[in-house]
């Protein structure tokens, strides 16, 4: 009997990940797919095109080796946001690297546009401080590069990951509405490109793709052997992705995702007041409704963090979370590597480690690279408490997840329930879920009931430190942080009792 499954392709920065997924949710088979990165020089980060495309094939096909009667219904895509691209719209063979969302080599075009005062009408058009992590100073980068007229509008396409996957898969070129925001040229009023943005970076609308919602369909599939005649029904950016399998579209539902960076987002609404320290953001669109708007906000070095010490030490992320001592022993490391997002957004930050003595070990070191995931996602959490949005339960997913100290410390420090999702590919699983309801498999009530496995951590299962430790460490940790800034910021170090963890709108906009 042909079995009936959704495939759900989540491209992230390290990987590939391929889900098969039954009418009941439950996940079928996997396959992966590593993917590497480039650094040609300092602060540059890229991926070849090309090798994207090559890790999807082959988590596909690693995915679909384990059965010959399955008919494929729908494809859904999660993916890495904001690297960005430029192809031959005739020949499809890329033009450009992928700019990856990690690259710093638009910080002075940055620093120009803000010297200039654009940062503040960014801001309040896309929703997003004006900073190289989003995809629209990588345009101006690409372009200035390949096109520096701006006369090829009509020959190139400029494309996000999902764009260059769709293209490769139907030969369309659209990017998803969520991606589409990420990229700072959308009006989040209009969810259309921005004419004014696209004026202030310098794109011409030609070489931009269609915006799809979320769950359209957006073509059908050719040239992928297995997946010939599949229709691609459901594409969201991986952090929207993990928000939509957590049920995220219930008032209330907050989820963060612990990998290479975090993410941590909840729904909002238009009217709900705003905060200079968190994005704003479409989280998805479905057809003939208001695009679904959200918090969220970036961290840029999360899992790099203990991936990067791990490196230093000759030992792996997992062994040093393991040997990571039970306090830090005043030891404080602000990983601001490419700067500091969010609540801070100090593209200008440089990374430190405080409070180091003759008596700090390696397993310190290891403490304080995990205590500073839990106090950055600490800071944002007491952001959305100003926004009156700090959630009760904190639904979690990504690699680090898996690490039950780190769980426990983010539940005592951030006095937040922590539900562990036991699902470790959950953007994938999002978009499958996704594609589903694109296709007519689902309706979200159909997903709401779907099983979900969740591990709960309350504040007081941790019994690593007394409370007062916990007070001191976040004390230790914002002075650090106001001497890694690269802008003065005496108020952060004014503010022990974290109440306010940036100065003011214009350092939140930098
Ligand atoms: P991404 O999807 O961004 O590629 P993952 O969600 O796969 O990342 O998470 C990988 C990250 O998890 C790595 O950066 C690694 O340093 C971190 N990591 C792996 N094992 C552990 C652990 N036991 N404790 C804390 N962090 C870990």
């Amino acid at each position: 009997m042909t079995d009936s499954l959704i495939l759900a392709i989540d491209q992230g920065t390290s990987s590939t990940k391929v889900l098969l997924v039954d009418r009941q949710g439950q996940v079928r088979a996997r396959g992966w797919a590593p993917l590497s990165q480039q650094a040609p020089q300092p602060g540059w980060i890229e991926h070849r095109p090309l090798d994207v495309i090559e890790s999807a094939r082959t988590a596909v096909d690693e995915a679909l080796s384990g059965g010959d009667d399955l008919d494929v219904v729908a494809v859904g895509i999660s993916n890495q946001r904001e690297s960005l691209m430029l192809w031959d719209r005739s020949t499809g063979a890329p033009v450009s690297p992928l700019l990856s969302w990690q690259d710093r080599r638009t910080t002075s075009l940055c620093e120009e546009l803000l010297a200039k005062g654009h940062g503040q009408k960014v801001r309040s058009l896309s929703g997003l401080p004006l900073d190289p992590m989003f995809s629209a100073v990588k345009a101006t980068w690409l372009l200035d590069a390949c096109d520096p007229d701006r006369v090829r509008g009509e020959e190139l396409c400029l494309g996000t990951v999902d764009s260059w996957l769709v293209w490769h898969l139907t030969g369309d070129h659209v990017i998803e509405a969520g991606n589409a925001s990420r990229t700072a040229l959308v009006d989040l009023a209009t969810g259309e490109w921005s004419p004014t943005l696209l004026e202030i970076f310098g794109v011409p609308e030609a070489v931009l793709p269609r915006i799809v919602d979320s769950s359209e369909c957006v073509g059908v599939i050719r040239g992928w052997k297995d997946l010939d005649g599949a229709p691609v029904h459901g594409i969201l950016g991986d952090s929207h992705a993990a928000l939509f399998a957590h049920a995220g579209w219930r008032p209330g539902v907050a989820k963060a995702t612990y990998g290479t960076g975090s993410s941590v987002m909840t729904l909002t609404t238009e009217d709900s007041s705003d905060s200079p320290a968190l994005c704003r953001t479409v989280a998805w669109q479905l057809p003939g409704q208001a695009p679904a708007l959200a918090w969220e906000a970036n961290i840029l070095s999360a899992g790099s963090t203990v991936s990067w010490l791990a490196e230093m030490l000759a030992t792996s992320a997992s062994d040093l979370a393991e040997v990571a001592a039970s306090s830090s022993a005043g030891v404080v490391l602000v990983p601001a590597f490419n700067g500091l997002g969010a609540p801070w957004w100090d593209g200008g930050a440089t990374a430190l480690i405080t409070g180091v003595s003759l008596g700090t070990t390696s397993a310190h070191l290891a403490r304080a690279a995990l205590d500073s995931v839990v106090l950055q996602v600490d800071d944002v959490l007491t952001a959305l408490a100003q926004v009156d949005a700090k959630p009760q339960t904190l639904f979690v997913d990504g690699g680090m997840a898996i690490n039950q100290e780190l769980m426990s410390r983010q539940a005592a420090v951030s006095d937040v329930d922590v539900a562990v999702s036991m699902t470790p590919e959950l953007s994938a699983l999002g978009a499958a879920h996704m594609a589903g309801l694109g296709a007519g498999w689902w309706t979200l009530a159909d997903l709401e009931s779907l099983p979900r496995e969740y591990t709960k951590v309350a504040p007081a299962d941790s019994c690593v430190d007394p409370p007062d430790a916990w007070v001191q460490l976040r004390e230790d940790w914002l002075r650090a942080v106001a001497r890694a800034r690269s802008v003065p910021s005496p108020a952060s170090v004014a503010f022990p009792d974290h109440e306010r963890p940036f100065t003011s709108g214009e350092d939140a906009s930098r």
